[in-house]
């Protein structure tokens, strides 16, 4: 590890040695429950048992396993402060006996007296990997675990063998539609009390949102159904294989819309191996439709909003790569390949009617104004690539029109009026 990686490794562990990070994490229900339930539920995988739980925090995963009949968990986090907290909440639930806390890194640790059979562990972060502690516990699951996977030559029964809480986890994206956060952006400051203070944008962390923002979103602002973008089999999972991640995804629009940028989530299960489907298994879900927990979704900003067309197919790049600076962040790039158009004109001129009808109607529209916290840590990269040579229906489409158009192309036509449309919705008064 570099020395800048060395400090960013002491501040990441000072920030988790802050109680108020664990009273965050410990209110945060959905989380708390799915792995309560996942331990609980599979009590006779847990009996008598030796368990590491890997960043142990205030020992409530321990907790939950020595509850569950384990013979002996090791509950190891690097926190000073949190490890004195958790050695009293355990005496306070008479737990101290089968809970052994050990104040370290888990990559500190030579060996424990008894082989581990089982490892739970709460490593997720913002996006999944923010934070990359996963790699601490494919560490602790190669060094430690009694049937680890240590080459390709495991056989599936040894795979399956594995017991690792969670098992699973996928990571999702879906474009949306922002309904404040850039408006609220560019608005406030150019005419805030009837001033213009846009100079102060300059100074204000994100303001140009080329960072991520954390922030949960309203199901009906996603414009396409999610697609998975990548996935984790705790069991088999390299930490090289983390260092950079790419995927391709192409979004069909069923209905004309805006897109801002492109959400992010992910789902955790709790397989037990027992060949039923991983998909049965309990399962804690970040998703905008499910109850709110404290990784929110995760909001990468386009520079610009684009405007696909019914039919149209946008295909995105997505490229997560650890940064070289900080290994504990990702930069999270997007470039999205030119639009394939696939409406014919006749289409467009329906859409065009029916969308000037519907603008007559709906003048009196107002939008909401919820505050929005930006990201603290990670630094995001976005480009939009309209260089790529994807043959497009006509020749008059292939030619790049500005947005907004004022040409006579039903598209150009379509996507002002939505764009008149949009201002006129979102204009605060
Ligand atoms: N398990 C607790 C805390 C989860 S937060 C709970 O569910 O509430 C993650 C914890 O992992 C933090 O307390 C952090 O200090 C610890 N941690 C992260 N990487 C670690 C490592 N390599 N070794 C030991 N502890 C680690």
């Amino acid at each position: 590890m570099n020395s800048k990686n060395i400090s960013n490794d002491q501040r990441y562990f000072e920030s988790y040695d802050q109680v108020q990070v664990h009273e965050l994490m410990l209110r945060d229900r959905p989380r708390v429950s799915a792995y309560h339930d996942a331990i609980m539920n599979n009590k006779h995988l847990f009996e008598n048992k030796v368990v590491l739980d890997v960043g142990s925090g205030t020992g409530i995963l321990s907790m939950f396993a020595a509850k569950a009949g384990a013979k002996l968990v090791y509950a190891v986090d690097a926190c000073p402060t949190i490890c004195n907290l958790a050695a009293q909440i355990i005496k306070c639930n008479d737990l101290q006996d089968r809970v052994q806390i050990i104040n370290k890194r888990v990559e500190e640790i030579d060996k424990f007296d008894e082989k581990i059979d089982i490892i739970i562990s709460e490593w997720m972060g913002f996006y999944l990997f923010h934070e990359s502690m996963l790699e601490s516990v494919i560490y602790a699951r190669d060094h430690f675990l009694r049937s680890s996977v240590q080459n390709d030559d495991n056989t599936s029964e040894q795979n399956e063998s594995i017991v690792i809480f969670p098992s699973h986890a996928y990571l999702y994206c879906a474009p949306f539609m922002d309904q404040n956060i850039r408006i609220e952006l560019n608005t406030m400051w150019n005419d805030y009390f009837n001033l213009n203070l846009s100079p102060i944008r300059q100074h204000i962390k994100n303001s140009d949102l080329s960072e991520c923002v954390i922030e949960t979103i309203e199901p009906s602002q996603l414009v396409h159904d999610a697609q998975l973008i990548q996935s984790i089999d705790l069991r088999t999972v390299r930490i090289d294989e983390l260092h950079s991640m790419r995927s391709f995804c192409e979004f069909t629009i069923d209905n004309t819309c805006i897109i801002s940028g492109f959400c992010f989530w992910f789902d955790c299960y709790f397989s037990t191996n027992d060949n039923s489907s991983i998909l049965r298994s309990t399962r804690l879900t970040t998703n905008p439709s499910s109850p709110k927990t404290h990784w929110k979704q995760t909001l990468v900003f386009l520079p610009e909003d684009i405007y696909p067309l019914k039919n149209d197919i946008v295909p995105v790049n997505i490229k997560l790569k650890q940064s070289a600076t900080n290994r504990r962040q990702y930069d999270l790039t997007i470039s999205i390949k030119k639009i394939k158009e696939n409406l014919n004109n006749n289409d467009e001129k329906i859409l065009v009617e029916n969308l000037n009808n519907k603008r007559q109607r709906s003048r009196s529209s107002t939008m909401s104004t919820d505050k929005h916290i930006t990201s603290e840590s990670q630094t995001m990269d976005e480009t939009s690539d309209s260089s790529s040579s994807e043959s497009d229906n006509d020749s008059s489409a292939s030619e790049e029109h500005p947005i907004p158009c004022s040409c006579d192309r039903e598209r150009c036509k379509l996507i002002k009026i939505i764009i008149e449309k949009y201002d006129e919705e979102n204009t605060i008064e």
